[in-house]
């Protein structure tokens, strides 16, 4: 090993540091502000550019020593970005620069705020593998784009344990002592006051979270304040963060995702925040991380949605510089140069096969992390939450359970094991009708019947209402319309396409349909599909019985549906004089007060 560090002290005059052996630390940026900052960080002068670089190396490096390592700055070629020119970057570095060891994606990135992560602009997000992701998430839109399933390939990488044992040594220490990397920040840009415009931190004022809802107009010029406004309506409510916490630079640990488009969709970054716990978004580590095990580092400049905000930029670069920096002066550069050439560690995986690479990337004490995340299922999921958004069905579950919880061992069984209930289920069409006085337990039975079908692996559809005087959102046609169209939504996707019309035909959910217009739905829904189960509790506690009973006779006797329709309801006189116009006798059962007291016994 040739390396030493013996002739590279500080010094303030440009150095001769022409073999490119001496350099050990990689750090790759993508745009020229990243690489600017960076190097504002460099202890002293830049070193002179090499005289000689690996044939065909196109590379912009910039060389430097910080915190006592050699260290070599190379930026993305102007214009381009991606993976893909990540990729070629490191591969050119790597050969001119033979000796690197530990590798960092420095630069910005647009953040992923949520309830749980409080991400404002300025803020660090630090690539940190937790649960069982490896601290970058592939993810794709072409395929998306396609409706297509999305697979995803490769291994990403984490960074050696060097590299994070420093991290989490260096989280301890602002732990316990803070960081001062505003303050580092100011230092730097009172000596270059030319760049403190573009790189020093913007006003608090200048960080506005739209919700995920206002979408910045793509034709017309101007500001985001101008155009889409600042009222408090239009803002995620946030608490102003305290003195102390605006003192610190506030570093998130966690999943950044890394994907081959540039993420400007609020719904789509909520949906990957929350689902897979993504701090920000950029586009060039995917790229990266397999040709070089790299700590990717994050300063957050705007919020991944369509809005327009380049005012961070400069400053969220520094802040991600200077991250790395104390990093590196927890790194002690005999250590570092200790540990495997990346070089050597890359070209021996491109011979494996990829369950070679797995072993072998175990062997050097890095695990290897496959992750990968369907956009384009994500995106069905944003559509279908929106359609649900748009129903706002109430939740019949809360009463199942709240039955269940109340129910004796062993209640109910005498009807699931009778004959009446065996042919209901056998046959197309059925109907039951089960009665009784109140606080027979028509409710337990009714929870009983929804539980033995949920485990009936031949019962494909299944539906449930219960109607309830205590809950308002539960007492009308509308209500129960509401909730079945949701459950049926939800279970089959050959019958979503009626409400995805519906939606469209009011508006894109701007109206909401009439008791009529979910009828319809509903009915041309069911003709969808083979059949359908549908247990509906408690008719008599409807408020809008007439109503109820005069549909429940058209889904019943309806020719283009197949529904087997259980309901339990007292005898009361408005509803055994509809439903005897069409029921058969035998499709009465009466519960007695005595089955229930069998059943407790
Ligand atoms: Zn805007």
């Amino acid at each position: 090993m040739q390396t030493s560090t013996n002739h590279c002290k500080t010094s303030n005059h440009t150095k001769n540091m022409s073999d490119p052996a001496l350099y050990t630390v990689g750090w790759i940026c993508a745009i020229p502000t990243e690489s600017i900052a960076a190097s504002l960080f460099l202890d002293g002068e830049e070193h002179e550019r090499l005289t000689y670089v690996s044939t065909n190396d196109s590379n912009d490096y910039t060389l430097g020593e910080m915190a006592g390592h050699n260290v070599v700055i190379a930026v993305l070629p102007d214009g381009e970005y991606g993976q893909t020119s990540a990729t070629a970057v490191v591969k050119d570095m790597l050969s001119s620069f033979p000796n690197i060891r530990v590798g960092f994606m420095v630069g910005i990135a647009g953040g992923a705020p949520t309830s749980k992560n409080d991400i404002r602009l300025g803020d660090i997000v630090v690539s940190s593998p937790h649960d069982d992701t490896g601290g970058v998430l592939q993810y794709d839109y072409g395929k998306m784009i396609q409706g297509q399933g999305f697979l995803q390939t490769g291994f990403l990488n984490q960074p050696s344990t060097l590299v994070r044992t420093a991290v989490s040594g260096l989280k301890a220490q602002y732990k316990k002592k803070g960081n001062v990397i505003e303050t580092k920040i100011k230092t730097i840009l009172d000596e270059y006051t030319e760049l403190s415009e573009e790189f020093g931190r913007p006003d608090g004022d200048k960080d506005r979270l739209y919700k995920a809802d206002v979408v910045h107009p793509a034709e017309i010029e101007g500001t985001c304040g101008d155009i889409c406004g600042t009222q408090p309506e239009k803002l995620v409510e946030r608490r102003a963060r305290t003195l102390r916490e605006d003192k610190r630079t506030i570093i998130h640990y966690g999943t950044i995702a890394s994907g081959s488009w540039l993420m400007k969709d609020a719904h789509a970054r909520d949906l990957l925040a929350e689902e897979r716990g993504v701090l920000c978004f950029e586009m060039e580590a995917a790229g990266l991380i397999n040709h070089l095990p790299c700590l990717v580092v994050r300063g957050i400049c705007d919020y991944s949605d369509s809005h327009k905000n380049k005012d961070w930029q400069g400053y969220a670069a520094m802040a991600a510089a200077a991250y790395v920096k104390d990093l590196l002066t927890r790194m002690v550069p005999s250590r570092v140069e200790a540990e495997a050439k990346l070089k050597e560690v890359i070209d021996s995986d491109l011979v494996l096969t990829r369950s070679q690479v797995s072993q072998k990337v175990d062997a050097i004490g890095t695990t290897t992390q496959k992750v990968h995340v369907d956009v384009g299922e994500l995106r069905m999921q944003e559509h279908r939450s929106r359609m649900i958004k748009w129903l706002s069905p109430s939740d019949p579950s809360t009463n199942y359970n709240k039955a269940l919880e109340q129910r004796q061992e062993g209640t109910g069984l005498w009807f699931i094991h009778g004959d009446a209930f065996k042919q209901w289920k056998q046959h197309s069409n059925s109907f039951l009708w089960l009665h009784g006085i109140p606080g027979c337990g028509k409710t337990v039975l009714s929870s009983t019947i929804i539980e033995h079908l949920k485990l009936d692996t031949t019962c494909e559809v299944l539906l449930y209402f219960y109607f309830d005087f205590n809950d308002t959102s539960k007492q009308t046609l509308d209500n129960v319309l509401r909730s079945l169209i949701k459950q049926l939504y939800q279970q089959q996707p050959d019958a979503r396409q009626s409400l995805d019309q519906s939606w469209n035909a009011h508006g894109e959910g701007s109206q909401q349909p009439s008791t009529s217009s979910l009828q319809s739905v509903l009915q041309a829904m069911l003709s969808m599909i083979d059949k359908a189960y549908i247990v509906l509790d408690a008719l008599d506690e409807s408020k809008s019985r007439g109503d109820l009973l005069v549909w429940l006779k058209t889904l019943a006797t309806s020719k283009f549906t197949a529904c087997q329709l259980l309901v339990t309801a007292r005898r009361e006189e408005d509803i055994e004089s509809a439903l005897q116009t069409w029921i058969h006798p035998e499709d009465r059962i009466a519960i007695q007060q005595s089955d229930v007291d069998v059943d407790i016994e």
